[in-house]
């Protein structure tokens, strides 16, 4: 059974409203100016203490809210995309110029040598450390897992360098020359640390 419609109470108009200007030109005096509608969304604070005498806000202490903060980034890997989709199929690639034959551990479409436009090659899975630093601190992304450690890895056939995680070796253990092979999380989160190093097993 349908309700039945309440009849809608109408609000006598207050004072302040009754004297309010008419919003807009040609609307009948009294009709209250146009305003935001309030919503619960955002910070709602309620019973913000307030002094009798303006003169004691410089005194007050200053408020803080805490609020969720959160955007959707969407951006492009552009030319860099076949390196995120390899490291997904659990391939390290990297790109080689077919005029001048140098080949590039971390990728680049154009050959810094000759300008021609690189190919992408496949990287071998092992390498050698060529040199490597602990981080005992680091920005909010990777602050749980300090300290950790970077190694730059030469590969066989490759012209420049790689830059990646050591991971399952203690800072005094990485050497330099030291082989090391590639991992992948099995997850890929399209992100660099997608790959990994560990030490070789022999
Ligand atoms: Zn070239």
């Amino acid at each position: 059974m349908a309700r039945r419609r309440q009849p809608r109470r109408i609000a006598r108009p207050t004072r302040r409203a009754r004297r309010a200007p008419p919003a807009r030109p040609g609307a009948p005096a009294g009709t209250p100016a146009p305003g935001r509608a309030e919503t619960l969304e955002g910070t709602v604070v309620f019973r913000v203490p307030f002094p009798e005498q303006l003169d004691d806000l410089k005194g007050m202490s200053p408020i803080i809210v805490k609020q969720p903060y959160h955007i959707d980034y969407v951006h492009s890997f552009g030319q860099d995309s076949p390196f995120f989709a390899g490291l997904a199929n659990r391939r390290l690639l990297g790109t080689r110029c077919p005029r001048c034959d140098y080949t590039y551990a971390t990728p680049r479409l154009s050959c810094m040598v000759c300008g021609s436009e690189t190919d992408w090659v496949d990287l071998p899975k092992t390498g050698r450390v060529h040199t490597f630093t602990t981080c005992y601190f680091g920005s909010e992304e990777f602050l749980p897992e300090c300290p950790f450690s970077l190694i730059l890895v030469e590969f066989e056939g490759a012209d420049t360098l790689f830059l990646a995680r050591l991971v399952g070796a203690q800072p005094k253990e990485i050497r330099v020359g030291m082989e090391v092979e590639a991992r992948f999380l099995r997850n890929a989160k399209f992100k660099p640390t997608d790959v990994y190093f560990v030490p070789r097993r022999p």
